[in-house]
């Protein structure tokens, strides 16, 4: 499977994907970075690293799309992320729980779990707007504490705003 960079078979619509050797992540055709681990997929592309001018990138944080080299990423669980500690704190210890299409109504959901005793994070692509060379679907996602993702979902669908849950 390793070679097959191609997931035609995949039958998505509006064209073919690629898919991303590392982890098997279907990108669209094209894309620089894979949006799953953020890993270069066209190797003979050279990105700049954002932190380390005239050293090339070899991927993109997953969380704000940063390009970084090897001597600022950190690579957590196969995917990498930039220097921000936040960025990879972020995706080890939090797990993403809703998808909203601006701020406010982030704001809401975060104030509201927290009230509720639930810690939760918001993230907002818009700031690294420079960065995202992949198209981000998320404007803004809320983050919880992994351990406390059942009792934010179980909150969020009492609160009546479930149709914002990710899964
Ligand atoms: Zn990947
Ligand atoms: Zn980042
Ligand atoms: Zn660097």
């Amino acid at each position: 499977m390793a070679g097959d960079l191609r997931a035609g078979e995949s039958g998505r619509e509006g064209g073919t994907s690629v898919k991303c050797p590392r982890c098997l992540n279907s990108n669209a055709e094209a894309s620089l970075f894979c949006r799953g681990c953020g890993y270069l997929l066209l190797p003979n592309e050279e990105v700049e690293c954002e932190n380390h001018s005239g050293t090339v990138a070899v991927g993109v944080c997953v969380m704000c799309g940063k390009p970084v080299c090897g001597d600022c990423s950190v690579t957590r669980e196969g995917k990498m992320y930039c220097d921000d500690v936040a960025h990879s704190q972020m995706a080890a210890d939090f797990t993403k729980l809703a998808t909203l299409a601006n701020e406010f109504e982030a704001d809401i959901i975060v104030k509201n779990l927290s009230l509720n005793g639930v810690t939760a994070r918001q993230f907002a692509a818009k700031h690294y707007a420079q960065f995202f060379s992949f198209a981000n679907a998320s404007p803004v996602s809320v983050f919880v504490n992994g351990k406390s993702t059942e009792e934010a979902k179980r909150l969020l669908k009492d609160m009546d705003l479930e149709e914002f849950l990710t899964y």
